[in-house]
């Protein structure tokens, strides 16, 4: 057998082997060349926004004309940015407002801050957790790993 024929037989042989390893391989570097791609956009943050704040400082009329054609769109984002802030806002108001609610009435005796975790029974401190902030006595006394759980659940 000649070494060309040896080798090909080779290969016949662990062509699996092979395809496995080449698998393998691309994995990796793909990993790394994403990883690598990451890191040139973090180093190269800056340089790029200052050259395209340059750009655009040098060529007024291009952004100009971007406006123009891109009024919509712009009008959207400005539109749903808005939205997201407004809603933002009642979010935190509300989440605000339900706190005070629960602290005012535990100093009324209206409600009694329990001694354990109502989900998981560990005896210790626990927080008031609101599944709608719209009802803001209606509280689930959780420990923090529940607390935390719970979130977790709710954004999900
Ligand atoms: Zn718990
Ligand atoms: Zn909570």
């Amino acid at each position: 057998m000649s070494s060309a024929e040896y080798q090909k037989a080779w290969r016949e042989k662990n062509k699996e082997k092979m395809a496995a390893f080449r698998k393998k391989w691309r994995d990796k570097n793909k990993k790394r060349l994403a990883t690598y791609n990451q890191e040139w956009a973090k180093r190269n943050r800056e340089r790029l926004l200052e050259y395209y704040r340059k750009y655009r400082k040098e060529h007024p009329e291009l952004a100009a004309r971007w406006r123009e054609n891109n009024r919509d769109r712009i009008r959207r984002y400005q539109r749903n940015h808005y939205a997201s802030v407004k809603r933002w806002r009642i979010r935190n108001r509300e989440k605000l407002h339900a706190h005070t609610a629960v602290k005012r009435a535990i100093r009324r005796g209206e409600i009694v801050r329990p001694k354990a975790c109502v989900k998981c029974g560990k005896v210790g401190k626990v927080d008031a957790h609101h599944r709608n902030y719209k009802k803001p006595l209606e509280v689930l006394w959780v420990c923090r790993a529940c607390h935390w759980k719970e979130h977790k659940r709710e954004s999900n």
